[in-house]
C-alpha cells in the first residue's frame, strides 16, 4: 500500500493550503426549503446536544450522503450550522477516486485539525471514500481526528459523533446496504432548494481498469423504485424541488441486482408521475446500457430532460479494450446515432480520459476525430491518474505526464470550438430556462439553465428580465447571444 501523502514534510500547513471553503455549505440554499444554520427548535424536538458543520467534497453521490448525515444528526438533536469555526464538530465527507481528490481531502482535514488545535472547533470527523479506501492507514496517519466513518455510515454517525464529543475516538467502517427511504432521516438540503440529487444505487458491476470505485463502494446495490418515488415525492413536498438529478455509479445497470434486469427506464417513468417535478435529468449512464426503453423514456416523457450524461472515456478500440470499457468505437457510434435519430434535440454530455497507458499518438488522434464527428454538446476531460488498486496501475506503456498534459490541452481546444458551434445553434430560439439565482451585480439579470445544462458541471444562461424572478422559476427565454459555454437571453413576456 503506497503511503498517503499526509506526512510528507513538504505538505503545506493548513494556513498554506488553498482557502478551501466548506464545499456546498458555502452556498446556502436559495429561496425556501430547509436552511442548515440556527433554525428555531420546534416544540417537541429534542434538546440541542451540540452543533455540527460539514464539508462535502467530491461528487453528487457523496453530497447525498452528506445530506443524510446532517439529516440524521438534526433528527437526534444536533444543530446544523454553516461555519466550521465555533461548531462543536465538523464532518469532512471525503473523496478519493483519484490522487488530486485524495490531496484535496487531506488538505481539508489538515485545515480542520489546525482549527481544532486553535480551539475553533471541538472535534473533527472524517467520512466517506478516503476512509473506505485507505481504512487503517488513514486512521493511523491522522491521530488528531476524533472519529471515522466509511461510506454510507448514516446508521453510525450519531454514535460516532456522540462518543467522540464525550472523549472516545470511534471508527465505524463496516458497510451497510442502502437503507430504504423509510429508514432514512430527512435529508438536510445542501443544494439550492429547487434542485436535488436522487441516488438510485450504490456500487458498480463494471470493472473499468482505471477505476478504483468498485473497490471503495462495492458491488451494485439498487434501491427499490417505490423507495425512490417516495423519496422524490418528499423532496418535492418538503423542499419544493423542481429538478431531480438521478445519480449512481452506473445508472444504466440500476435494478440488475434487485430485479434481475436494468430498470432505470421504469424508475424514470415512476418519477415522472410526481406532480410538482418539472425536470428529471439522468447522469452517469454507461453507453453499453442503452435500451429501447431508455430511448423511449428520454424521447416521450415530457418531464425527463432530453439530456444524457454518458461517459465514453475514449474512442480508440485498443484503448477501450485496455480500459475494459466493454464497448468499441463502432458500438459507441451506433449508440450516439440511435440517440440522435430518435431524439434529434438531445444534449449529450460525456467525459474522456487522455494519456491512458498504451495511448499512442494515433490512438489519441482517433479520439479527437471521433469527438469532431460526434459533436458532444457537453464534455469533461481528465488526464489519466494512475490509481493503486486499479487494474491499470501497473500496466505497461504508461504515458509521461507531460504528454498527457499536451493531449489534454489539445482536446480541450477542440471541444471549445465544438461547444461554441453547438451553442451558436441556440441563437433566436425560445426555450424553457430554470432560474438558479439573481446576478450579484445587475438586478435585471438572473442566472439560469436550459434543459441541456446540468447544475455545477455545465454552462448556463444569463437571463434579462423586466420583473423579479425567483430560484426555481421556469420561464420561456429567447436566446439573444451565445458563447462557448454560456448563453444570453431575454424572458418572453406573456402575450
Ligand atoms: S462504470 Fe467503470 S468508471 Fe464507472 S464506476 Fe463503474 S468501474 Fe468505475
Amino acid at each position: 500500500m503506497r503511503e498517503l501523502p499526509v506526512r510528507q514534510p513538504a505538505f503545506p500547513s493548513p494556513a498554506g493550503t488553498a482557502a478551501h471553503p466548506p464545499h456546498h455549505l458555502a452556498h446556502p440554499p436559495q429561496g425556501g426549503g430547509s436552511r442548515p444554520s440556527g433554525r428555531e427548535r420546534p416544540a417537541g424536538q429534542r434538546q440541542v446536544v451540540g452543533s455540527v458543520s460539514l464539508i462535502s467534497l467530491g461528487c453528487s453521490r457523496t453530497l447525498v450522503d452528506s445530506e443524510l448525515y446532517l439529516g440524521k444528526l438534526r433528527q437526534v438533536g444536533y444543530q446544523i450550522v454553516q461555519d466550521v469555526e465555533g461548531s462543536d464538530a465538523v464532518i469532512i465527507n471525503t473523496c478519493s477516486f483519484i490522487q488530486d481528490a485524495v490531496k484535496e481531502s487531506v488538505d481539508t482535514i489538515l485545515q480542520a485539525v489546525e482549527m481544532k488545535k486553535q480551539g475553533k472547533v471541538r472535534a473533527v470527523f472524517v467520512a466517506g471514500c478516503l476512509v473506505q479506501r485507505f481504512k487503517d492507514d488513514v486512521i493511523k496517519e491522522l491521530p488528531e481526528v476524533d472519529g471515522f466513518l466509511g461510506v454510507d455510515g448514516f446508521g453510525e454517525v450519531e454514535d460516532v459523533v456522540g462518543k467522540a464529543l464525550a472523549g472516545t475516538r470511534t471508527t465505524a467502517l463496516h458497510r451497510q446496504p442502502l437503507l430504504p427511504h423509510q429508514g432514512q432521516p430527512e435529508r438536510e438540503a445542501l443544494t439550492p432548494s429547487h434542485y436535488a440529487y436522487l441516488k438510485v444505487s450504490e456500487g458498480c458491476l463494471k470493472g473499468c481498469s482505471f477505476c478504483i470505485i468498485p473497490k471503495i463502494k462495492g458491488p451494485l446495490s439498487s434501491r427499490s423504485i417505490e423507495d425512490l418515488v417516495e423519496e422524490a415525492r418528499r423532496l418535492v413536498e418538503t423542499r419544493g424541488v423542481k429538478e431531480l438529478i438521478v445519480v449512481g455509479q452506473d445508472t444504466s445497470d440500476y435494478g440488475v441486482d434487485r430485479y434481475g434486469a436494468p430498470r432505470i427506464a421504469d424508475a424514470l417513468t415512476g418519477l415522472a408521475k410526481i406532480n410538482g417535478l418539472r425536470w428529471i435529468r439522468l447522469l452517469y449512464f454507461h453507453p453499453r446500457g442503452l435500451t429501447p426503453e431508455v430511448v423511449a423514456v428520454l424521447r416521450d416523457e415530457p418531464r425527463v430532460c432530453k439530456y444524457l450524461d454518458m461517459a465514453i472515456e475514449h474512442a480508440d478500440d485498443d484503448v477501450l479494450r485496455r480500459m475494459n470499457r466493454l464497448v468499441t468505437q463502432a458500438s459507441l457510434r451506433g449508440t450516439v446515432a440511435t440517440l440522435r435519430r430518435e431524439i434529434p434535440d438531445i444534449a449529450l454530455r460525456t467525459s474522456v480520459i487522455v494519456g491512458f497507458p498504451g495511448e499512442t499518438d494515433a490512438a489519441f488522434d482517433n479520439l479527437l476525430a471521433f469527438l469532431e464527428e460526434t459533436q458532444f454538446e457537453r464534455l469533461g476531460a481528465f488526464q489519466y491518474s494512475p490509481e493503486e488498486g486499479a487494474a491499470a496501475f501497473r500496466a505497461p506503456d504508461q504515458v509521461p505526464p507531460g504528454v498527457r498534459k499536451v493531449r489534454f490541452d489539445r482536446l480541450m481546444a477542440v471541444q471549445q470550438r465544438i461547444a461554441a458551434a453547438v451553442n451558436s445553434r441556440w441563437l433566436g430560439r425560445t426555450t424553457e430556462v430554470i432560474i438558479d439565482e439573481p446576478d450579484a451585480e445587475d438586478p435585471a439579470v438572473f442566472h439560469g439553465r436550459t434543459r441541456a445544462d446540468c447544475p455545477e458541471v455545465d454552462g448556463g444562461v444569463y437571463v434579462h428580465a423586466d420583473r423579479p424572478l425567483a430560484p426555481g422559476d421556469v420561464v420561456p427565454v429567447t436566446i439573444t447571444d451565445t458563447y462557448e459555454y454560456d448563453l444570453v437571453g431575454r424572458v418572453v413576456l406573456a402575450g
